[in-house]
């Protein structure tokens, strides 16, 4: 055993016995990994959690048969810059540089490129996890199937994974992006519906209005003769500006970005959501201070900074799956009553096997749709505006992706998700007793208290890492 083997089994039986403590209390436990992408505010008690920070090392790459072994908290970033080193990338990679490889598979992550490969778990080869009566079981689409598949988008509400196979795929050093122009979402999805029957590897889209819009198609490439754009540093713009720019000047562009600029494109103000922090500093939100604040609008911090001052219930962010056929309705409907811009448009490969996930959908292709916007500051007009949307994503069969705010009613929720399968799911691989159910997991039921001087205090007191109490 080598000495990272060595650790990664110290670890795992760490867990194993943390959660037959657990169980043997009848006591609900919350796994802890140190940082969120979630939008819910997150309470953790000492006492109550199973802490998988130190999950975060990559056991081996096997070049062969390209895949890695790699623990469940090493972020996007981590992943991205040891498998480019063999010119190799995970084939779903998510925009943010922090989201963690276990938080992708539980959160239902996707990205431009999952027209093709689905979601990250739909590239995940094999899980090691502990389940709630804390046996380790190795988990694949020929070992234990049902658990293999039913874990993606659990939540963490079926076992904690401790150990990953993930696929890669062979990358270049460059994507080759080309920008089109388009006036309508009509137009938007239906450019979108005819790249991917193409040769495209990445393809996503930005609605900048109603009648405006930009659709992105990417390749791998090592071409040279065209320009070079960059989304990393200081100076760099914000991707969406240097798209809207584009959709103003140009009806076709194309331009190569280094392969790590591309796949974080949308980290420098959490792809435009950061723009409301420059409205709440009350900072003008101009070129020259977003190159001076530049550190403080990359995702790590932003999340930090909402899950500190409890500012989420002004804002409705959510991710909606659609089938292609009902897309149209859903953003006609959020221009009507939303009325938030921009909107991110993503072309996903509908699901199989995987019963939670939102993709889990009776149609050919899912258009997903990043509803990410300011809306009323009054909570009873807040919750009834996510009822609304709740309810108009259920007529036009879709789902939400659930690591955002869910005020479904339990029999509404579970009309969406297969209750008897998922409780049958649960009880044969012994989750009741220790692991909160995905419905207890997402739905919010407390008002939030924002405050930006506490949210200050917090940030001082805990830089780096989500508090525990
Ligand atoms: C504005 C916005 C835009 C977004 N855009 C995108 C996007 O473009 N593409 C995309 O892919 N995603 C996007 N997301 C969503 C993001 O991918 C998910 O929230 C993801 O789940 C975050 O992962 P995390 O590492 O932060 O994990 P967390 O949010 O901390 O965890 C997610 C769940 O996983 C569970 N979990 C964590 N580790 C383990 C483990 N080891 N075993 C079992 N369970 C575990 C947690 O308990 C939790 O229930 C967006 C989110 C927001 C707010």
């Amino acid at each position: 055993m080598t000495n990272i083997e060595q650790q990664h089994a110290a670890d795992v039986q760490r867990v194993q016995d943390q959660v037959r403590s657990f169980c043997a209390q009848k006591k609900k436990i919350k796994i802890y990994h140190g940082s969120t992408n979630s939008t819910r505010a997150l309470r953790f008690e000492r006492d109550r959690i199973i802490d998988v920070s130190a999950f975060d090392r990559i056991l081996a790459i096997n070049l062969d048969e390209q895949y890695m072994l790699v623990e469940p908290n090493v972020p996007m970033d981590k992943l991205v810059t040891a498998s480019l080193q063999f010119g190799l990338v995970p084939p779903v990679v998510m925009e943010f540089p922090g989201i963690t490889v276990g938080g992708g598979i539980q959160g239902g992550a996707g990205e431009s490129s999952s027209f093709r490969y689905g979601l990250f778990h739909d590239c995940c080869l094999q899980y090691e996890i502990v389940l709630g009566n804390g046996e380790v079981r190795t988990v694949s689409p020929e070992q234990h199937a049902d658990l293999f598949y039913g874990t993606a988008c659990s939540y963490g509400s079926l076992g904690i994974i401790t150990l990953v196979k993930l696929r890669l795929v062979p990358a270049k050093k460059f994507i080759h992006l080309t920008y089109r122009t388009v006036t309508s979402f009509g137009e938007a999805i239906q450019s979108m519906q005819s790249i991917i029957k193409y040769t495209a590897d990445f393809v996503d889209g930005i609605m900048f209005s109603k009648n405006l819009g930009v659709v992105m198609s990417g390749k791998f490439s090592d071409e040279q003769h065209i320009p070079v754009a960059t989304f990393r540093k200081p100076l760099d713009e914000w991707f969406f500006l240097h798209a809207n720019t584009i959709a103003h000047k140009h009806r076709l562009y194309d331009e190569r970005i280094p392969i790590a600029d591309y796949l974080f494109r949308y980290d420098r103000g959490g792809f435009w959501v950061g723009q409301y922090g420059f409205r709440l500093l009350r900072v003008p939100f101009v070129r020259l201070f977003r190159v001076l604040l530049n550190s403080m609008f990359k995702t790590r911090t932003l999340f930090r900074v909402l899950h500190a001052t409890n500012l989420s219930q002004r804002f409705l962010v959510q991710d909606i799956s659609l089938p292609q056929e009902s897309v149209l309705k859903f953003l006609e409907f959020v221009d009507r009553k939303l009325h938030i811009y921009p909107l991110w448009l993503c072309p996903l490969k509908p699901g199989q096997h995987d019963k939670l996930s939102p993709n889990f959908l009776t149609t050919n292709g899912v258009i997903n749709v990043g509803v990410w916007g300011e809306v009323s500051h009054d909570y009873a007009r807040f919750v009834a505006m996510n009822r609304e949307l709740e309810t108009v994503v259920m007529k036009l069969h879709g789902r939400k992706v659930l690591y955002a705010h869910q005020y479904y009613p339990p029999d509404e929720f579970w009309k969406v998700y297969d209750g008897a399968w998922y409780r049958a799911l649960r009880k044969k691989y012994f989750a009741d007793t220790v692991f909160p159910d995905v419905y207890e997991k997402t739905f919010v039921s407390d008002k939030y208290k924002p405050s930006v001087l506490a949210g200050v205090w917090r940030l001082i007191t805990s830089p780096f890492k989500l508090p525990i109490s």
